[in-house]
């Protein structure tokens, strides 16, 4: 089923990176489709509480109102939404073809992907339970609230050894665990948390459960020994979990050139991908910044890039 007339830009995404690329191409009077998703409408933020690091909000503001006004404000200047997913996609030649779960396509001239990243999970009972209640991906989202608490940290990269560095200067203690016996971190990165003074190491120890409920948060958890199967309980009312992301970007295989990971590769700082008309933006592209205000300045970029790219076909 066709959709009819062929748009200027569709946007796949309704985080802060899509609608920032829906706010400017709107206010561009390129009327954008923005294919908000399914399960994940208005993004990662939407599933979450206080975010007090977006600019503009002194008091903070909440994740979902806070994803509903880019909604709102994207609508206001003429872009349309749509929640629906993207299953399949055609993205040679100058008009793009988005196929959504309802089996209606929809055409562009330019394609904006704002797909987003997930967070690896551990996978346990509780997990989304406790998401929110003492259980977090982000350090830098989240360390804040965690002054003078019991912290773990589950992983052994990069990632997992700067948010340890990044809480002690809020917690009272925190105990990296990971499964095995010597860290994947960068030297420097491992001699910083290595010499931190509250940071502790478990090695070869996994979490195997969580202790808990969403109204008491995180109490403890427990961890069993990788080689000698032996479990132990930990009392900790924050657990960060930094075992990698998943940019979600499969829809784009073998289409879009992407990293190792999975990250869509763009010829920074401009948002173009190796597919003429196709821009991206935010987590999905982002290894290292991965905030609300990155995704939308990313989106941004997108938006300006294919302005420029439909002003060339013209
Ligand atoms: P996302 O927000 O992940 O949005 C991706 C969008 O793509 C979703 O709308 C999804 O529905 C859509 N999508 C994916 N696949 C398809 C498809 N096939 N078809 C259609 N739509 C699709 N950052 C901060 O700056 N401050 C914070 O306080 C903060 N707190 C956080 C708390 C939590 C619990 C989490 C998980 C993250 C937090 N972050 C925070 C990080 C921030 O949320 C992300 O960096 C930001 O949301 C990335 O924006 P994005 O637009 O790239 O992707």
């Amino acid at each position: 089923m066709r959709d009819g007339a062929v748009r200027d830009v569709a946007v796949i995404g309704s985080g802060p990176a899509g609608y920032t690329a829906a706010l400017y191409a709107a206010r561009a009077d390129l009327r954008p489709l923005v294919l908000r998703g399914g399960a994940f409408v208005g993004g990662a933020l939407a599933a979450t509480t206080e975010v007090e690091n977006y600019p503009g909000f002194p008091r903070g503001v909440l994740g979902p109102e806070l994803m509903d006004a880019m909604a709102a404000q994207a609508a206001r200047f003429g872009a349309e939404l749509v929640d629906d997913e993207v299953v399949a996609v055609e993205l040679a030649g100058e008009v793009k073809t988005l196929t959504d779960r309802s089996g209606r396509a929809h055409r562009a001239r330019a394609l904006i992907v704002a797909t987003g990243a997930g967070h690896r999970r551990l996978g346990l009972a509780k997990e989304d339970e406790l998401l929110g209640h003492g259980v977090s991906y982000c350090a830098t989202c989240d360390g804040f609230f965690f002054r003078d608490h019991d912290l773990v940290v589950v992983g052994g990269g990069d990632t997992a050894l700067e948010e340890a560095t990044f809480l002690s200067r809020y917690a009272r203690s925190v105990t990296v665990v990971h499964r095995r016996d010597e860290l994947r971190a960068s030297r420097a990165m491992r001699r910083r948390a290595l010499t931190d003074p509250k940071v502790a190491f478990a090695f070869e120890r996994e979490v195997v459960a969580l202790h808990g409920d969403a109204g008491r948060g995180l109490t403890g958890l427990t961890l069993r020994h990788t080689c000698t199967g032996e479990t132990e309980e930990r009392a900790a009312t924050g657990l960060f979990v930094a075992i990698g992301h998943l940019p979600r970007s499969e829809l784009f295989a073998g289409v879009l050139a992407r990293d190792a990971d999975g990250y869509l590769r763009v010829d920074a700082p401009s948002s173009r991908t190796n597919v003429p008309g196709v821009f991206a933006a935010g987590d999905v592209v982002d290894r290292v910044y991965r905030q609300a205000v990155t995704a939308a300045g990313t989106g941004c970029v997108a938006a300006l890039d294919a302005e420029r790219y439909l002003a060339r076909l013209t």
